[in-house]
């Protein structure tokens, strides 16, 4: 890591509209301030929704490091615009919404405030988020104990399968399909 720089894990979900797309572009929207350097990007995982309204439709979910210079307020802060700017939609709890974006850590920082908890208080449970951050981090601990032991222990991990991208256009399948 750059001196002055602190390493971050942000977690980014989407259930709503283009999840994909918003997606990569809320990846790009995280790392354009000079601030905020993009160091790693995990695969996309598929997850249902857990808790909230029923029926809502499959989440997307990604995991992604950064190092910046920005506050753990400020980096809450640029997180929360690029939510709004992809008209992020709050009308429910756990309900569906454009973007999600969470700070997971901020290097070794603590903080029990419920504006900005660190590590966020529910990632240890939440293989949606333990499973792809592992994929890039094989090493990373939280709460003393590595994060692929927590995924595999996590309610939702058997909720999980990779993002099929879009290999089932039009129900046309694409893979394996040339004649
Ligand atoms: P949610 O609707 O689950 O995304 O929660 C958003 C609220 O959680 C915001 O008001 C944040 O201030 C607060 N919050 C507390 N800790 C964190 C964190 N580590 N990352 C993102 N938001 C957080």
């Amino acid at each position: 890591m750059t001196t002055g720089y602190t390493k971050a894990v942000l977690a980014l979900g989407s259930n709503l509209g283009e999840r994909n797309d918003t997606l990569s572009e809320a990846v790009a929207d995280l790392v354009d301030p000079p601030e905020v350097r993009l160091l790693a990007v995990s695969p996309v995982v598929q997850t249902k929704a857990v808790g909230g309204p029923a029926g809502q439709p499959d989440f997307l979910n990604m995991v992604m490091t950064v190092e910046t210079t920005l506050s753990p307020a400020k980096l809450l802060q640029h997180c929360q615009s690029v939510e709004n700017k992809h008209h992020r939609v709050r009308e429910v709890r756990w309900g569906p919404r454009t973007l999600d974006v969470d700070i997971i850590t901020y290097g070794d920082f603590t903080s029990d405030d419920p504006v900005l908890t660190l590590p966020h208080p529910r990632a240890a449970e939440r293989a949606f988020v333990l499973y792809p951050w592992s994929l890039i981090e094989p090493a990373a601990t939280l709460n003393g104990e590595r994060i692929s032991a927590l995924a595999a222990r996590a309610p939702d991990f058997d909720d999980l399968a990779p993002f099929d991208g879009f290999g089932d256009f039009d129900g046309v399948p694409t893979a394996g399909a040339v004649e």
